[in-house]
């Protein structure tokens, strides 16, 4: 039975952000008892949720290694906060408490909704909060937050303000602004004190200047090895490789976008190394020196796309019509070059707009990591995007937005 608190009463807590770390907030805020609104600037929660894994979700990963978890605040705090709800737990409560079955996608490693629905995933979300008694406003724009007598009180663009004891700012990062994640919470967290650890787009499809592959727009390859040598090691990732217009998105690449914005940001460029397939370079050498009288272009199409072939073999400037016998050694090396270790030329990122994270946001150093409170501003907790870490695709982002909010939410409940 819903619970809904009586007009009368202040609430207890203030969620600002109807994003995924937003509901799981109030709806664990509202479960531990105390009194919650939520305040939403659009006219929808939930938007990234309905849009995320192109309209499924990717709930959760199947597994989670906090390694591949990227933040410029201490690790040490931030696995202190991943383990605070473990994978299974977190699975258990989407499956069982909230009755979204999830499946797992063996190719990738991702859980999605049996029903293949993100919508399923935000109006369970949402379902849940409701019968908690949590009061859900939308259209509601927070504008301004400051202490109040006994607590904080928000300001709304259409000139009402809102006290509670506790407030939770889940108003995402900045990135895919038309969802309304515009950097509220970036800039309130930096105006109230936190520090802040620089802001960068992250899961960002890359660009190319002259778009030098807009011929090859929509070709894909599904087990792209995507490698960036760095000062130490390097960095690899692997999983589809999509071209396009401007050029070039799909998992592997869209891992590996931190880096090289980072390194732009530096004026230091990283380069990106791409193998299109999980052969290796010996065994493409055999496979490009076997007898018989069948042409090197053949060799090539049977593994790859074939404007992509055609093109890798352009590119390393082996004639079309080539024989296998007939492969010069230096041309040979070339090919294998463009085989396994392809230089992209990126030479930037479409940024924010199309970034499904955001790096950097408020230090995780600037809260307790048991409830997500701030260290500076009592009352103030943060939770999601808004704080300084992110995972690759597969899941890890929702499981951060997941734990944390949860934390808030427990946090500011029982503060
Ligand atoms: C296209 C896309 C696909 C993705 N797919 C996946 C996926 O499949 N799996 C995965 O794990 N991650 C995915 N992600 C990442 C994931 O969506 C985010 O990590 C997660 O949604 C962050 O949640 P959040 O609640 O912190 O922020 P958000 O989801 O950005 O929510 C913040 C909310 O706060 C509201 N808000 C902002 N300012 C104010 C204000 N001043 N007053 C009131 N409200 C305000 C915003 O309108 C918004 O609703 C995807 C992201 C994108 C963009």
């Amino acid at each position: 039975m819903a619970r809904l608190p009586p007009p009368s009463l202040p609430p207890d807590v203030l969620v600002l952000g109807g994003g995924a770390a937003g509901l799981m907030a109030a709806l664990t805020a509202g479960r531990a008892g105390a009194r919650v609104v939520l305040l939403e600037k659009t006219r929808r929660v939930g938007t990234k949720i309905v849009i995320s894994g192109g309209g499924r979700c990717n709930v959760l990963p199947s597994v989670l290694d906090e390694r591949v978890f990227v933040t410029d605040s201490s690790r040490r705090l931030m696995s202190r906060i991943l383990a605070s709800w473990p994978l299974a737990d977190q699975r258990r409560f989407f499956e069982d408490d909230l009755g979204v079955p999830l499946a797992l996608e063996p190719e990738t490693g991702k859980l999605f909704p049996v029903s293949n629905r993100a919508s399923d995933v935000r109006d369970a979300l949402v379902g849940a909060a409701e019968a908690a008694g949590v009061e859900i406003r939308t259209g509601a724009d927070v504008t301004a937050l400051s202490p109040a007598d006994e607590g904080w009180a928000a300001t709304l663009r259409d000139g009402p303000t809102l006290s509670a004891r506790t407030v939770i700012v889940a108003t995402g990062g900045l990135s895919v602004p038309k969802t309304g994640s515009d950097g509220f919470g970036l800039r309130l967290a930096r105006t109230t004190g936190h520090r802040m650890e620089p802001t960068y787009p992250a899961l960002a499809p890359l660009t190319a200047d002259l778009a030098p592959h807009a011929d090859l727009a929509g070709v894909s390859v599904p087990d792209a090895q995507v490698r960036v040598p760095l000062t130490k090691g390097a960095f690899e990732t692997a999983g589809g490789f999509l071209f396009t217009h401007r050029g070039y998105s799909g998992p592997a690449v869209l891992n590996v976008s931190h880096l090289t914005a980072l390194g732009r940001a530096r004026g230091d460029a990283p380069a990106v190394h791409v193998a299109w397939t999980d052969t290796s370079a010996a065994d493409w050498e055999a496979a490009l020196t076997e007898p018989g009288r069948g042409l090197v272009a053949a060799t090539l199409r049977a593994a790859l796309p074939a404007r992509l072939a055609d093109r890798l073999l352009a590119d390393a400037g082996v004639p079309p019509d080539r024989a296998r016998a007939d492969l010069r050694k230096d041309e040979r090396r070339r090919l294998l070059d463009a085989l396994t270790a392809y230089a992209l030329p990126w030479t930037g990122d479409e940024g924010y707009k199309k970034a499904e994270v955001t790096g950097g946001g408020v230090g995780l150093g600037e809260v307790n990591p048991r409830t997500m409170e701030s260290n500076r501003q009592p009352g103030l907790f943060f939770a999601g995007e808004v704080l300084d870490a992110f995972g690759p695709i597969g899941g890890y982002n929702f499981f951060w937005a997941w734990a944390t909010g949860r934390l808030a939410g427990l946090g500011a409940a029982t503060n």
